[in-house]
C-alpha cells in the first residue's frame, strides 16, 4: 500500500460539527417501536420485509424464501436448530390479538425453503420494516459487507451479529460517540450488549477510540480478513459451509433428482481447491472445467472441480498459449468395459480425477503435450458416459447405463471424493 495519508478514513470529518454527526447518525433506520424480542429476530424480520418489497417491485410476490440452511449461513449459526428457533419465534403470535410477525406465504417445495411474508403483527409498519432492512441489507447496507462471512460467527471466533452491527454502524456513520452508538442501536440491542461489542471490537483493533469518538480504521476489511484467519473463524466457517453444502446437495439430489447447475457450482466453490487443497475464501473460490473449455470442455461435458484463484490463474495463463481445440464428436453407441458394468462409473470417475491431477502437474512443468493427453485421450468416453451411452461388459455381454448418465452425479461424486485427493497430491 502506498498510503501515507492519515490512517483513519474519517479523520478529516472530525472537524465537522456536532450537528453533522447527529445528522449522519439519524440516517440509521431503526426498526419500528413494535418489534419482536432479540436482535436476530429483528434483523431477520427487517431482511424479509426489505427483500419482499424488492421482489414485489420486480414483479414477483411480496415474499422472500428463507430456508433454514440459508438463515443458518446468513446469520452464521452453528446449528440449524438456532435458525429454526428464530423463524419459529417470528411465526408465533406477538400477542393473541396481533398475530405473528412472519407468515408462510408459499410452503416449502422440494429442496426450497418456505417463502415468508410479513405477518399481521408487522404489516401495519411494513414500509418501516423494509426501510430498516434496506439500511441493513441493501448493496450499501450496514451489514452487507459481513453477510455470510466468518466475522459473523460468535466470539471468540468472530464478532457475532451485535459486533458486526456496531462495526458496520461506525464504519458507515462514524466518527460517532459511544452514546450515539448505544442510542442508535438501542432498538436492536441492549446498552450493555452494544458496549460489550464495542469494547471487543476496539480490543481487536477493528474500531479505534480517538478522544471520545469511535472511528473505523481505513483498512477495516483487511483487518477483519486477518482476524478471520488468525482466530479460526475462517476454518470453522468453511467446515460449516461444507456441511451445509453437502446437506443442501443431498436434499436436492433426493427431492429434485438433481441440483441445478448454478446451485451445484455454488457448492463446489465452497470446497478446498482440488489441486492445492487451499481452503476456499469466505466468498467462495472458482470452478474448474476438466477438460478445460479451451480444449473443448464445458458445463455439460467436463468434470466440474473446485479450484482456487491462484491455481486457476496459473492454468489459464498456460492454456492461453496453446491452440484452441474443439469438442470431440462422439458417435459410439456402446462403451466396452472389461469388468462388471456397475463398477464402471465409479472406476472411470476416479480414473478421470487422477488424470486431472496428472494434467495439473504437466501444466505446471509446461509439458503441454503431456497435459493435453491427460485431458483429452479419454474425453470422448467421459462425454459418452455423461450422455448416458450404455456400457457393455466384454466378458458377459451385459449392458448397463453407467452411473454417470446423470449429468450431475459426476460432480456429486467429486464432492464426496475430494477430501482424499489433496492428500494424494501431497505424497
Ligand atoms: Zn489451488
Amino acid at each position: 500500500m502506498l498510503c501515507l495519508s492519515p490512517i483513519f478514513r474519517q479523520s478529516t470529518s472530525r472537524q465537522t460539527s456536532e450537528s453533522a454527526y447527529r445528522d449522519s447518525v439519524r440516517r440509521f433506520v431503526a426498526p419500528p417501536e413494535k418489534r419482536p424480542g432479540g436482535v436476530n429476530a429483528r434483523i431477520l424480520l427487517a431482511w424479509v420485509a426489505y427483500k419482499s418489497e424488492q421482489n414485489a417491485k420486480n414483479g414477483g410476490k411480496a415474499e422472500q424464501e428463507a430456508s433454514l440452511l440459508h438463515v443458518q449461513q446468513m446469520l452464521r449459526f452453528s446449528t440449524e436448530n438456532q435458525a429454526s428457533a428464530v423463524l419459529k419465534r417470528l411465526r408465533t403470535s406477538a400477542s393473541p390479538s396481533e398475530g405473528p410477525w412472519l407468515a408462510v406465504s408459499t410452503p416449502s417445495r422440494g429442496a426450497r425453503g418456505h417463502a415468508y411474508r410479513l405477518g399481521a403483527a408487522a404489516t401495519a409498519s411494513a414500509p418501516d420494516w423494509a426501510a430498516c432492512g434496506k439500511c441493513l441489507y441493501s448493496p450499501s447496507g450496514l451489514l452487507t459487507p459481513y453477510m455470510f462471512r466468518p466475522v459473523l460467527l460468535r466470539p471468540p471466533l468472530g464478532q457475532g451479529i451485535t459486533g458486526c452491527l456496531v462495526i458496520g454502524f461506525v464504519d458507515q456513520f462514524g466518527p460517532v460517540t459511544k452514546t450515539e452508538i448505544v442510542g442508535a442501536l438501542s432498538s436492536l440491542m441492549r446498552r450493555e450488549t452494544a458496549l460489550k461489542a464495542l469494547r471487543r471490537a476496539v480490543a481487536m483493533e477493528l474500531l479505534v477510540l480517538e478522544d471520545d469518538h469511535v472511528i473505523a480504521p481505513r483498512n477495516l476489511r483487511e483487518r477483519i480478513k486477518n482476524d478471520e484467519i488468525e482466530f479460526g473463524g475462517q476454518s470453522r466457517a468453511a467446515f460449516l459451509d461444507q456441511q451445509i453444502g453437502s446437506r443442501q446437495f443431498e436434499s436436492q439430489m433426493e427431492r429434485l433428482g438433481g441440483a441445478t447447475l448454478e446451485r451445484l457450482k455454488a457448492i463446489i466453490r465452497k470446497l478446498p481447491c482440488f489441486y492445492c487443497a487451499t481452503a476456499a475464501p469466505p466468498e467462495g473460490g472458482e470452478v474448474e472445467h476438466f477438460p478445460p473449455k479451451h480444449w473443448g470442455g464445458g458445463d455439460d461435458a467436463s468434470l466440474l472441480l473446485p479450484i482456487c484463484t491462484r491455481c486457476n490463474k496459473s492454468h489459464g495463463s498456460r492454456l492461453k498459449g496453446t491452440p484452441k481445440i474443439s469438442r470431440p464428436v462422439v458417435t459410439a453407441e456402446r462403451i466396452p468395459f472389461d469388468g462388471e458394468t456397475e463398477d464402471f462409473g465409479p472406476w472411470f470417475f476416479e480414473f478421470f480425477l487422477m488424470r486431472a491431477v496428472h494434467y495439473a502437474h504437466a501444466l505446471n512443468e509446461t509439458c503441454l503435450d503431456d497435459a493435453r493427453d491427460a485431458a483429452l485421450r479419454f474425453f470422448p468416453t467421459l462425454i459418452a458416459l455423461k450422455r448416458g451411452i450404455p456400457v457393455v461388459a466384454v466378458p458377459t455381454g451385459e449392458i448397463t447405463t453407467a452411473a454417470l448418465s446423470d449429468d450431475l452425479s459426476v460432480t456429486s461424486g467429486a464432492v464426496g471424493a475430494l477430501e482424499g485427493l489433496p492428500r494424494l497430491l501431497r505424497r
